[in-house]
């Protein structure tokens, strides 16, 4: 694959082109954000790793801007370790994941392999998890044919669920990305809010919102086992 990759810190740049280019891709590095806005605009990738916190121009504004321009490559950022404001704000403007710095290559290729196989999906499409449905756009939710009330909140808490199906997301992430960072939310309220936001989304079966034990929330529609 093409794989444009924007990162400002030297030794983790290098590790990426190199570990990169040792599964067989092509790699292009760019050391700024607006070097790398301007190679993305000028020239098609498979996929773009963005590091958020560069000089010049940070990965979220790329992204916004790529997609202002209907440039639909794929794009998985890479954050510091407890930016949960940057992970939401950057999926609102269409990245199409995201890693958590530190971490490890493996899950590096998994998430690449994964976000170009999604390839240029539009992210104004809905989610879908089951017959659930969530519009962005539209700020609709839906589960088979009932039109779900939810809050602001609500809405919040399962687009940051749906977005990230199958995948477990640790209630601190939860409380900084739906409350905001420093919160005064404790997890008992937390909990109290999920409870609600079930007795609205998981009314029938399967079951979509799955509690993991001392670590957080996973949306997953379990199918039926074959007959
Ligand atoms: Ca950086």
């Amino acid at each position: 694959m093409q794989i444009l990759v924007v990162e400002d810190e030297r030794r983790m740049a290098e590790l990426l082109r190199r570990g990169l280019a040792e599964e067989g891709h092509q790699v292009v590095l760019a050391r700024d954000g607006m070097e790398g806005f301007e190679i993305a605009r000028m020239s098609a990738f498979d996929v773009i790793v963005l590091d958020v916190m560069l000089p010049r121009m940070d990965g979220i504004t790329i992204t916004r801007k790529l997609r202002e321009l209907k440039n639909q490559t794929p794009v998985l950022l890479l954050t510091a370790r407890d930016a949960a404001q940057d992970i939401v704000q950057g999926l609102d403007c269409g990245a199409d994941d995201y890693l958590t710095k530190p971490f490890s290559f493996d899950v590096l290729l998994a998430r690449i392999r994964s976000v170009s196989r999604r390839g240029a999906i539009p992210r104004t499409v809905c989610l879908e998890l089951g017959d659930l449905r969530l519009d962005p756009a539209s700020r609709r939710v839906t589960r088979g044919s009932d039109e779900l009330a939810l809050t602001p909140r609500e809405f919040s808490l399962l687009e940051l669920l749906m977005r990230n199906s199958g995948r477990v997301i640790g209630r601190e992430t939860i409380l900084e990305s739906v409350w905001g960072h420093g919160c005064e939310v404790n997890e008992n309220t937390l909990e109290a809010f999920v409870r609600l936001l079930r007795m609205k989304v998981d009314t029938r079966e399967p079951k979509l919102i799955h509690t993991v034990r001392g670590v957080g929330y996973v949306m997953r529609h379990v199918m039926r086992q074959a007959e």
